[in-house]
C-alpha cells in the first residue's frame, strides 16, 4: 500500500523524507449489554468504582471466559463495513503483560498467528479521494482505569477501578496510508459516523474512540505516539512528530524506534519510560476460548442487517429529500440526528426540518452541552472518573418526534416564520411543552392579516421616502422595504401579504 511516492528516501541534504503514518484506534462497543467474556455490563460509566465486576473478569484461578456472542457479530460488521475480508473462524490470544488494571495479567485479544483469525482483515476505505489499507481489525477486552491521586510525588496514590475491565473493544490497524493530519482527521471523523451509524458504538462519549499514532520519515525507524486523549490532540502530536523527526533528518541523526506519550499539556511527544512498552508480550493461543466459525450464512445474514452507510444515507437526502448537500453533510453523519430526521419528516417538510435539526436543535444541544461539561470538569480535578457526556442531549429528549414535525411542517407551510421556529424550539426544550401550547402562548404565528400589516407597511413608507421612490423601478428597493417590515414585527409579517400589501400602497394610490 505505501512506497508508491517519491524516490526512497534517506539520502542526506535534500528535502526530508516524505512522512509515513498509521494508526491504531481502540472504539469500545458502548452498545453492548455485557463485557465481551462475561455478564458485566459493558457500559460501565456512571457506576461507583468496582461495582461492575465479577469473579471472571477480575481473573480468579478457576473462573473461564465466555465469549459474547453479539460482540462477535458487530465486530463483524464493522470489519465489513470497513471493506475486510471475514475469516471463516476466528481465535483469541493472551497478550502477557504485568500492570495493576489488567487482573489477570494478560488481556484476552487476537493475533494473526496462525494465519488470519482476527474478526477482519485486509480492508480498505476511500478517505478524502484516496484509500486507506486496512491492516486488520481484532476484538479485546479493555482493562480497567488507574487513578491517581494527591498533591506531591510522595504522597502519590495510585488507585484502580475495574469497572471498565474486560469491557468490549474493537481495535482498527490501519496501514501506514496516511499523508499527513489532513487526511487523518478526515478519516477519524468517517470512522467515528460510520460506528456511530452501524451503532455499535457512540463516539461522542468520553474515551469511546481512543488512537494511538506511528509516525516515521519513509525509509526511517517509526516512532508509536501513545497517551493521545483526543482526536484533535492527535492530529497535534502528529505534527509536533513529524516536525521532531525532520529536525533530526536535517541534523543528520537517525530517530530512534521508540514508544513515545503525547504531553498535552506541554504540547510535545516525549519518550514514555513505562518498562511494559516492550514487546515481551509471549502471546499464546487463548485455549479457554474455542475456535469460533464464522459461516456464510452468518455474513449474508449480518449483510442484511447492516444498516444505509453514512454516504448512502447523504446521497438520499440530497437526491429524494432535496436537501442542500452542505446540510446534507452535516445531517447524516450524526446518527441520532438523521434518525430524528428520518422519523419526523414527511414531503413537505424535509427542506426546512433539516434546517430546524442541523441549526437549531444542534445550535441548542451545544450550548446545553457547554454548561453541562463544566461541574463535570470541576469534579476530574479531584481525581474522579468525570464521566461527561459531551454530546448528551437534554433538548432532544424532550423534544419528541411530534413536536418536531409539528414544527417543521408550521414553517413549511407558512404559518410560523423561520426565526419564530427557533425561539418556539427553545421553549419547548426548556419547559417540555407541546409544540401547540408553545406557538399559543408565545403568539408566534405569522402576522398575515392585512389591516394589521398595513398599519406597518405605511408606516414604513413614510419613514422611508426615498426608497419608495425609487420602488417603482427597483425590484431589489421593494425587498429592502419587505425587509423594514419584517424588523419591525420582529420577522413575523406574513412575506406574502406583505409583498402584496406594498404594491397596493405604493402603485395603487
Ligand atoms: P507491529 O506488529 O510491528 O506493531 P502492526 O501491524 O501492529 O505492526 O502495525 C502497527 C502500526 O504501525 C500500524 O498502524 C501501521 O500502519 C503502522 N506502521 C507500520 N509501518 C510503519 C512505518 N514505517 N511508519 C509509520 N507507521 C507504520
Ligand atoms: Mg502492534
Ligand atoms: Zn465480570
Amino acid at each position: 500500500m505505501s512506497g508508491s511516492g517519491r524516490g526512497a528516501g534517506g539520502a542526506a541534504g535534500g528535502a526530508a523524507p516524505r512522512p509515513v503514518i498509521g494508526l491504531e484506534i481502540h472504539c469500545q462497543m458502548t452498545s453492548l449489554k455485557s463485557k465481551l467474556f462475561c455478564p458485566c455490563r459493558a457500559d460501565y460509566r456512571g457506576m461507583a468504582p468496582n461495582e461492575n465486576v465479577c469473579p471472571v473478569c477480575m481473573g480468579m484461578p478457576g473462573t473461564l471466559p465466555r465469549l459474547n456472542a453479539e460482540a462477535v457479530r458487530r465486530g463483524t460488521m464493522i470489519a465489513m463495513a470497513l471493506g475486510c475480508a471475514i475469516p471463516e473462524r476466528i481465535s483469541f490470544f493472551r497478550k502477557n503483560y504485568f500492570y495493576p488494571d489488567l487482573p489477570k495479567n494478560f488481556q484476552i485479544t487476537q493475533l494473526d498467528m496462525y494465519g488470519d483469525t482476527s474478526i477482519g482483515g485486509r480492508g480498505s476505505v476511500l478517505v478524502g479521494g484516496r484509500t486507506v489499507g486496512i491492516r486488520r481489525v481484532q476484538l479485546e477486552e479493555d482493562p480497567g482505569r488507574m487513578i491517581y491521586e494527591g498533591a506531591s510525588v510522595q504522597n502519590r496514590i495510585s488507585l484502580v477501578d475495574y469497572n471498565r475491565a474486560g469491557t468490549p473493544l474493537v481495535e482498527i490497524v490501519t496501514e501506514p496510508d496516511f499523508e499527513g493530519p489532513r487526511q487523518l482527521r478526515l478519516f477519524l471523523q468517517m470512522l467515528s459516523d460510520m460506528v456511530g451509524n452501524l451503532g455499535v458504538c457512540n463516539p461522542a462519549l468520553e474515551g469511546a474512540m481512543r488512537a494511538d499514532a506511528n509516525v516515521s520519515l519513509e525509509g526511517g525507524n517509526r516512532v508509536e505516539i501513545k497517551n493521545i486523549s483526543s482526536f484533535h490532540d492527535l492530529e497535534k502530536a502528529v505534527v509536533f512528530e513529524i516536525a521532531r523527526q525532520e529536525a533530526q533528518h536535517s541534523r543528520g541523526l537517525e530517530v530512534a524506534q521508540e514508544t513515545r506519550h503525547w504531553d498535552a499539556a506541554r504540547k510535545i511527544t516525549a519518550p514514555s519510560r513505562l518498562k511494559e512498552e516492550e514487546k515481551g508480550y509471549r502471546y499464546l493461543l487463548e485455549a479457554d476460548i474455542p475456535w469460533v466459525r464464522i459461516d456464510a450464512e452468518t455474513v449474508e445474514s449480518l449483510k442484511s442487517r447492516m444498516p444505509e452507510s453514512v454516504s448512502e444515507k447523504r446521497e438520499r437526502f440530497v437526491s429524494r429529500h432535496m436537501i442542500p448537500p452542505q446540510v446534507a453533510d452535516v445531517l447524516s453523519s450524526d446518527k441520532m440526528y438523521s434518525d430524528l430526521f428520518d422519523a419526523a419528516r414527511t414531503d413537505k417538510n424535509a427542506r426546512e426540518l433539516a434546517n430546524i435539526i442541523t441549526t437549531d436543535l444542534m445550535g441548542l444541544a451545544m450550548a446545553s452541552s457547554a454548561a453541562a461539561a463544566a461541574p463535570a470538569a470541576a469534579r476530574d480535578d479531584v481525581g474522579g472518573d468525570a464521566q461527561k457526556k459531551k454530546h448528551d442531549d437534554p433538548a432532544s429528549d424532550v423534544i419528541r418526534v411530534d413536536g418536531l414535525r409539528e414544527l417543521a411542517d408550521a414553517v413549511a407551510s407558512g404559518q410560523m416564520a423561520r426565526n419564530s421556529a427557533k425561539q418556539a424550539l427553545h421553549e419547548m426544550a426548556k419547559t417540555g411543552k407541546s409544540f401547540a401550547e408553545v406557538s399559543s402562548e408565545m403568539d408566534l404565528g405569522l402576522i398575515s392579516d392585512e389591516s394589521e400589516l398595513l398599519g406597518v407597511v405605511r408606516s414604513v413608507i413614510s419613514e422611508e421616502p426615498q426608497a419608495a421612490k425609487q420602488a417603482y423601478s427597483n425590484p431589489n428597493t421593494v425587498n429592502y422595504l419587505v425587509g423594514k417590515v419584517m424588523q419591525k414585527t420582529r420577522g413575523k409579517a406574513d412575506p406574502q401579504v406583505t409583498l402584496e400589501l406594498l404594491k397596493r400602497c405604493l402603485l395603487g394610490d
